[in-house]
């Protein structure tokens, strides 16, 4: 029995793609024109198990084991509009999970250190990446909320989990005029989307992009175990 990622030729998937970013990101409001072209690049399909491939391109968040999910194509696309990157930029990304949206921050950031606490989905993601050829991302598996002390600041920082409050180290990272966006909520169930800028003169001022449920953001500064 073939296998649907066989039946499915890559035509195919560039065409789903396409339609992903005309009817769920285009259609919905995003319009930088470097995240749609990044996304209708990055093969979403490749980054969720085989069984699963066809449904790849739909508008929801899927499973990745382990309890974990790839998140909905249109909630990756907010956050990485609102992280308005630059090519010379430096991004902290916390949840590599899947490894997808480190594919997309790698084709619009100049560096893209990831962050995973789960060891399976770190080594599983990795060696996704490497069959891309991605050699402008570094991957540590560890708790992202302490961030890379080592590595910071950085221009742009992604959390694509939730926690119950901002995580200061990850303030404490972010460069002058660095944007951090982070899922933040009372509850493991719902939490608002946050952008949080800090302006030249160290000052912080925070936005709200919407309401949004991610998983559970699991570590010192977020839900414990
Ligand atoms: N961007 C990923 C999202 C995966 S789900 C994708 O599209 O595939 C969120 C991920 O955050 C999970 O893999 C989970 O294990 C991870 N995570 C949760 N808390 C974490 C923490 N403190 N540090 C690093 N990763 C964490």
């Amino acid at each position: 029995m073939s296998q649907p990622q066989a039946r499915w030729n890559s035509e195919a998937y560039r065409i789903a793609r396409r339609k992903m970013v005309e009817q769920q990101l285009k259609a919905r409001g995003i319009s930088d024109s470097k995240v749609l072209e990044s996304m209708a690049l990055v093969p979403r399909h490749l980054f969720v198990d085989e069984a699963q491939a066809a449904q790849a391109y739909l508008d929801s968040p899927l499973p990745i084991g382990y309890g974990q999910t790839i998140s909905q194509p249109y909630i990756v696309a907010l956050m990485l509009e609102a992280l308005s990157l630059k090519p010379e930029d430096r991004v902290l990304e916390i949840g590599f999970g899947s490894g997808y949206q480190t594919a997309i921050l790698a084709a619009l950031a100049a560096e893209v250190l990831a962050v995973e606490r789960l060891e399976p989905l770190f080594f599983k993601g990795r060696e996704k990446l490497a069959r891309l050829g991605l050699d402008n991302v570094h991957l540590k598996l560890d708790d992202g909320t302490l961030g890379w002390t080592e590595l910071a600041p950085f221009e742009a920082i992604i959390v694509a989990a939730g926690g119950p409050r901002l995580p200061q180290p990850l303030v404490d990272q972010l460069a002058p005029g660095g944007r951090l966006v982070v899922p933040v909520g009372p509850s493991e169930k719902s939490q608002k989307l946050i952008l949080l800028v800090k302006e030249k003169d160290g000052r912080l001022s925070r936005s709200i992009l919407g309401d949004c449920r991610f998983v559970a953001l699991v570590g010192r500064h977020g839900w414990s175990e």
